[in-house]
């Protein structure tokens, strides 16, 4: 069975890709950074069902940690087959506030980090001629989002990411798309009020709020596919139409 890494794995979209990924057999590592109690929360539930999973504390940001996450795939596995590059933070703040430490924190975080972890998988995937990479973005990255414009950066700078490393990496065998996702019910909207939500749904056609469950299927179907590259898939309920 083919080996993934999740990067920011313990909560919200990333759990839920790692415990549906485990679930249909795929080998995986979690990674987390500050969330340690929820990354063996899901490895040990997992394990009650008898699915074995690797957990893995890193800073994605940092590149020395993200060599140490690499290098500790390649110990465990031949190969990374699928990257999950979907560690992000996001901070609502007016654009004159934005600080240099804001700045850095939110690409480095969102941005810099898929640079690095693409950087550091991509030797095995040429060498066996294969593999997938997808990037999280954000339907902010397409539209732009009010008070959250370092953010719309980062997720416009991992499409642009997608689309270069696609024409860079097909003759290798190796598929990078995004999935920029809507508004989807996790920690990162904790903040958002009901009043606010239901305007959202309001203004969504499928007149819903997303799950982490509908970022998943996409996944799965981007992880099964063998013809799809370098594209921006919005999952989004219709919210944004481009
Ligand atoms: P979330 O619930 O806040 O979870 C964020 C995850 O990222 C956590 O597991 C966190 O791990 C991890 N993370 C943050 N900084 C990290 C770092 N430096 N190194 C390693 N892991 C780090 O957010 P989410 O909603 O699931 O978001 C997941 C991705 O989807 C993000 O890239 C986000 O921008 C994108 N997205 C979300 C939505 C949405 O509506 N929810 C919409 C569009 C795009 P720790 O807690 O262990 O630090």
């Amino acid at each position: 069975m083919k080996n993934v890494i999740v990067t920011g794995g313990s909560r919200g979209i990333g759990k839920c890709l790692v415990e549906n990924l485990a679930k249909e057999g795929y080998n995986i590592i979690l990674n987390y950074n500050k969330s340690e109690k929820q990354a063996k929360k899901i490895q040990n539930d997992l394990k009650e069902n008898g699915i074995i999973i690797e957990i893995f504390k890193a800073d994605v940001s940092k590149k020395e940690e993200v060599k140490k996450l690499v290098n500790f795939a390649l110990e465990k596995w031949e190969s990374i087959d699928i990257l999950i590059n979907n560690a992000g933070i996001a901070k609502l703040q007016m654009f004159q506030d934005v600080t240099e430490e804001d700045w850095d924190e939110i690409i480095n975080t969102n941005l810099k980090s898929a640079f690095y972890m693409s950087q550091a998988v991509m030797p095995s995937m040429i060498h066996k001629k294969s593999g997938c990479i997808i990037n999280i973005s954000s339907i902010w990255g397409i539209v732009g989002a009010s008070c959250e414009t370092v953010y719309s950066i980062s997720k416009a700078g991992m499409d642009a990411l997608t689309k270069s490393l696609a024409k860079e990496l097909g003759p290798s065998n190796i598929r990078v798309n995004s999935i920029a996702p809507g508004v989807i019910e996790t920690d990162m909207n904790s903040n958002i009020d009901e009043k606010i939500k239901q305007e959202i749904k309001n203004e969504t056609p499928l007149g819903k709020i997303g799950k982490t469950i509908d970022i998943y299927r996409c996944a799965k179907w981007l992880i099964d596919d063998e013809f799809t590259t370098g594209q921006v898939i919005s999952v989004n309920g219709g919210y944004v139409i481009s």
